[in-house]
């Protein structure tokens, strides 16, 4: 497959300014994976990245952290993921090594630090929000045959979901735990009273829930593809991104994904 030597992206250049450029196609290093972009979906983090009062990074940032697509080229040191595999990306690129990610946290890297996140694309490295995008073939879950369109928002949005009550389903009674879940903030109004509002139990505690972790994304895919988690979503051409934002920023819409 002959692949192009350019190709659009949505780049924030400045807080606020956000548009289509035509770029070079990245090129795999060696344990990555290029991807022919499906859907990238938007979150209110994307909102948020836009909206942020500082340069993000020093180099314009290629947005988008939901990513679903096809892998059309491997890196020199990819053996595992074949040309042509469907996939959505697991957005911790965490360090792979520390206790916590060969544990099966990753969302949790020790390497990141305590309070930060792990390297995610469309964050920090240039995310999905493109007609190609570069992620490490390790971050690559295949998708069988569940639409782009339903995928990328999966990728976060069911993948945090899922986090946030996998793991805790048999606490719902007395030791419970309560889940802030994501980067909206809050304080969470419990007490220690014996009795009465709010009600806290005897046992319970409280978890800072950031993302998932490989196995949760893989679980909601196959809810995914059973039918029964569906995505509620608006599509729009990548070419249309800066109006995608507005219908998110001003209607609250439920949400959407970008095609390319
Ligand atoms: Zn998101
Ligand atoms: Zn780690």
């Amino acid at each position: 497959m002959t692949l192009p030597t350019h190709m659009c992206a949505l780049h924030l250049t400045d807080p606020d300014v956000a548009e289509i450029r035509e770029v070079p196609v990245p090129t795999p290093a060696a344990d990555q994976v290029l991807l022919k972009v499906g859907a990238a979906g938007i979150c209110h983090s994307d909102l948020h990245l836009l909206h942020f009062p500082y340069k993000v990074r020093e180099e314009p940032l290629t947005m988008g952290h939901e990513i679903a697509g096809t892998v059309v080229a491997v890196g020199s040191a990819v053996t595992d993921v074949p040309v042509g595999r469907r996939c959505a990306v697991y957005l911790c690129w965490s360090c792979g090594v520390c206790r916590e990610c060969v544990s099966g946290n990753e969302n949790v890297c020790l390497a990141a630090g305590r309070t930060a996140m792990p390297p995610c694309p469309g964050l920090g490295p240039d995310g999905g929000m493109a007609e190609y995008v570069a992620v490490p073939a390790r971050s690559v879950v295949d998708l069988g045959d569940l639409p782009f369109t339903q995928a990328a928002p999966i990728a976060d949005a069911g993948l945090t979901s899922m986090h946030a009550i996998a793991g805790v389903a048999d606490h719902l009674r007395p030791g419970a735990t309560a889940r802030m879940v994501g980067l909206g903030g809050g304080v969470p109004g419990v007490s220690a009273e014996p009795a009465g509002d709010p009600g806290w139990p005897w046992g319970g505690s409280i978890r800072k829930s950031y993302g998932g972790t490989r196995r949760d994304l893989i679980d909601v895919i196959a809810l995914a593809r059973a039918g029964k988690v569906t995505a509620a979503v608006e599509t729009f051409l990548l070419a249309q991104a800066r109006p995608a934002f507005e219908r998110l920023d001003a209607v609250r819409s439920e949400g959407g994904v970008l095609l390319p």
